[in-house]
């Protein structure tokens, strides 16, 4: 599944088996890096709330400022990121783009509360990310955010409905409401039925909608997704992003995606383009594709899992 490598875990096992080390785990302390991604569950939704269009408010959800990432490897610094402002308000739907080793990742790690910035603020729905702990940042992660990964990182011998569970056990939720939820949220994908599928059982496109579900669980403020179609066929990506320009449009998530797909990119409202660890265009899209309209000009394909 992963691509080019292993993930990178940023995490330090407290004890195997503990509920700690579990919970951060599915919480997602994995970073991501710029071959493959991680995996990691997070959070999700209410998803009884009705589907009314939202349009963006001008609340930030994320805010970047004068952020600075330095790494030093032995007495070399790599400057990853070199000065980055960046303001997302509720409601956004943002493509980062950009070439191999401009940043992306390490501004999706600061973002996503798995890493912190060396200089410059960063402030997640009002909070400030910038000064706070680990265990700090790994609640307000649980609490806000939602990941998908190009990888999906689902547990394999596990069910769809377990899968998406996760993120509502560590995050307190009690039995039957987690049932509920997490049969929401699959509906929401399109995945009723396939409940009870272990995810080694279901399709790539349909892995990925799990992931989607899982994310969407603990009704976080943000979803990030890095490169969550590059490991889809042309179809199958439309229809991940058919669901995530729904979720944005019907229940005002926040969406960050990054792509080296233009394709995939015009699905968003706004294309941020980085350029060796600044932003080197910020632009906004004045009529995005519409994931749903494209589906219906494309011929079906029928696979093997879906004959039914
Ligand atoms: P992208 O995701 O756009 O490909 P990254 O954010 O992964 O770029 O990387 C930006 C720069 O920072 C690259 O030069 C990369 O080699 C470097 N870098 C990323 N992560 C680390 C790390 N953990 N240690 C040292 N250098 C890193
Ligand atoms: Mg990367």
């Amino acid at each position: 599944m992963m691509q080019h490598g292993q993930p990178t875990r940023a995490w330090k096992r407290r004890g195997a088996g503990s509920l700690a080390h579990a919970k951060e785990e599915a919480t997602m302390s994995t970073t991501f890096t710029s071959e493959p991604q991680i995996p990691m569950a997070p959070t999700v939704a209410r998803l009884g709330v009705p589907l009314i269009a939202q349009a963006p408010e001008l609340r930030p959800v994320i805010q970047l400022d004068h952020t600075h990432k330095t790494y030093t490897m032995g007495d070399v610094e790599v400057h990853a990121l070199r000065g980055i402002s960046l303001k997302i308000n509720k409601g956004e739907f943002v493509a980062i783009m950009g070439a191999s080793g401009s940043g992306k990742s390490t501004t999706m790690n600061i973002i996503g509360c798995l890493d912190r910035p060396t200089r410059g603020k960063y402030v997640l729905d009002g909070e400030d990310v910038s000064e706070m702990s680990k265990d700090e940042r790994a609640d307000i992660r649980c609490q806000k955010i939602g990941f998908v990964f190009q990888g999906f990182n689902l547990l394999s011998r596990t069910s769809a409905l377990e899968n998406v569970e996760l993120p509502m056990l560590y995050a307190g939720v009690d039995g039957p409401a987690r049932h509920e939820r997490a049969m929401d949220a699959l509906a929401s994908v399109g995945l009723t039925g396939r409940e009870q599928n272990h995810s080694n059982q279901l399709s790539g496109g349909q892995q990925q909608r799990v992931a989607v579900a899982r994310a969407l669980v603990n009704d976080p403020a943000l979803i990030l997704a890095d490169e969550p179609t590059g490991n889809l066929d042309s179809r199958t990506s439309v229809e991940v992003m058919e669901i995530f320009q729904r979720l944005n449009r019907e229940r005002g998530i926040t969406l960050v995606l990054v792509t080296h797909e233009p394709d995939i990119a015009s699905y968003a409202s706004r294309v941020i383009v980085f350029k060796d660890g600044k932003i080197k265009k910020d632009s906004t899209v004045a009529k995005p594709r519409v994931a749903a309209e494209e589906l219906r000009k494309m011929p079906a394909v029928v696979d093997d899992e879906d004959e039914d």
